[in-house]
């Protein structure tokens, strides 16, 4: 069985990257009838916030995409909190102790430095394995001294190879990677040393995690050797590393740029289904000429082998586009139910919405649907329908361009439509009437003819279509605006 992770940071807001990474694990397991974990790797305090973890929460949901096992649905390999398996590090450590597998070393930064300089290396050439083989009479002459130890991983002395999923054969060198930190002075475990340890303890079959761990790869490989050894782990996983994500700059996207923000897309009025489509193909591709799938096909087709290496792109522009499909895809009583979040932000409706507003939501939708890509333009583009009559203001820009004498427009329009019965005060014969009369009989171009109507009724230039407009705002309401345009 395929089991994979996402695990988390609890540091800062969701970002693109991130839950592209989630995206992936969350798709190869669905795809592979696996099993996917969601772990919090909250092991940096000073660093870590419960706010950050409520939004991992948010973000997943959001999304739609759902874990097997973790945090807030348990499973068998728990606690899934990093923070609360301390114990449980404690006695893998033990264990690499015992092995031999990590050892003691008293050298200070400094030291080590001093070393490398004096052998004329470079100064920061990292860690140079002095204490790997010090005798028990060299550690206590060190510990009388004060010293207290950080405990460090043998790393093997020949070529570290694996075949990451994604990017093919890759090979560090011996050498290449000094022992490392894994217990601090304190006794404190350090990320190298947990994450792997969980990963193990989760059995974990694929760690597939963006390309910025890759460094870190060749030492845990050594540590999983090291808990096979003693037990702890069945297998060395495989690993996949998923390719950095770019801003519009071409430069790596920087957790503070507002287009790595989710949270931002959402705000901005993205849905969840368009969101998957975009991230989704940020590295990764549907076909040759289709990139707009719904989450059924990406589950259907998604394999982390066919991952693209090179860096990925963010591209809004492509975002927005993918978004106005999944837009027109949503049914309407859903697309109408989406809109309310950003009209109740906005003030364009009560807050809650009214049962009354709700009903002229329902007969605006048809309208609204296919003219918007992102939900946030549905208060810009509703609010007339919502605005009493004394209230719409007339933008500047909705004056502009009205023709010769855009009130003998308006003034004729207002006599028609008195002249129209009520049951004549649909879409269709508003049209009808108002064509013959203003493009027939005063011979006013097409292009302008309804200009001056639509400022009039809904104040803005861009509208939903006006008859349908008219006919949502009622007869009454209708007059009223024609009528005080002309005052
Ligand atoms: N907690 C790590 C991070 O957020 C994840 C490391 C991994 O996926 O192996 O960067």
């Amino acid at each position: 069985e395929i089991r994979v992770r996402f695990c988390p940071s609890p540091t800062g807001t969701p970002h693109v990257g991130l839950v592209r990474t989630a995206l992936f694990n969350w798709g190869y397991a669905r795809h592979m009838g696996g099993k996917l974990v969601f772990r919090i790797e909250d092991t940096d305090q000073a660093r870590d916030s419960e706010e950050s973890y409520l939004q991992l929460l948010d973000a997943m949901r959001w999304l739609g995409i759902d874990w097997d096992e973790g945090v807030e649905v348990g499973g068998p390999h728990g606690p899934y909190r990093q923070s609360q398996r301390g114990e449980i590090y404690q006695d893998v450590i033990e264990k690499l102790k015992e092995g031999g597998f990590i050892y003691e070393s008293f050298s200070t930064a400094e030291e080590i430095q001093q070393r490398h300089v004096d052998a004329g290396r470079p100064k920061e050439s990292g860690y140079d394995g002095f204490d790997r083989d010090l005798t028990e009479e060299q550690k206590q002459a060190f510990r009388d001294e004060g010293r207290e130890p950080v405990w460090r991983l043998r790393m093997p002395d020949e070529d570290i190879t694996f075949t990451d999923v994604v990017r093919g054969e890759i090979t560090f060198k011996a050498g290449s990677t000094p022992d490392y930190v894994v217990v601090r002075a304190n006794g404190q475990p350090l990320y190298p040393l947990v994450n792997p340890v969980d990963d193990a303890l989760m059995d974990i079959t694929h760690v597939l995690r963006g390309e910025d761990l890759l460094s870190s790869t060749p030492r845990q490989i050594a540590l999983y050797r090291a808990l096979m050894a003693v037990g702890v782990a069945k297998r060395i996983p495989e690993f996949g590393h998923l390719p950095y994500v770019m801003g519009e700059g071409n430069k790596k996207l920087s957790k503070r740029d507002p287009q790595a923000d989710l949270f931002l897309y959402r705000e901005d009025g993205f849905i969840p289904e368009g969101m998957v489509n975009y991230l989704a193909l940020l590295g990764w591709g549907y076909s040759a000429d289709e990139d707009i799938f719904t989450r059924e096909q990406f589950v259907e087709k998604f394999d982390v082998h066919d991952v693209n290496p090179n860096p990925a792109r963010v591209d809004i522009k492509k975002a927005k586009a993918i978004n106005a499909d999944h837009m027109r895809m949503l049914d309407e009583d859903e697309f109408t139910a989406r809109m309310i979040p950003y009209l109740e932000k906005a003030e364009v409706t009560s807050v809650p919405i009214t049962e009354e507003e709700l009903d002229l939501l329902k007969r605006a939708t048809p309208l609204a649907q296919p003219r918007m890509n992102l939900l946030s333009e549905a208060p810009e583009l509703l609010a007339f329908l919502f605005t009493a009559d004394e209230d719409l203001e007339i933008q500047p820009d909705a004056l502009k361009k009205l023709g010769d004498d855009p009130a003998a427009v308006v003034q004729r329009a207002i006599d028609d439509i008195e002249h129209l019965g009520d049951s004549d005060f649909t879409p269709e014969k508003l049209e009808e009437t108002l064509r013959a009369s203003i493009i027939d009989e005063m011979g006013i171009k097409p292009r302008l003819a309804f200009g001056p109507l639509r400022s009039a009724v809904s104040g803005r230039r861009v509208s939903p279509p006006l008859f349908e407009s008219m006919d949502l705002l009622g007869r009454e309401s209708t007059l009223a605006r024609l009528r005080s345009f002309l005052t």
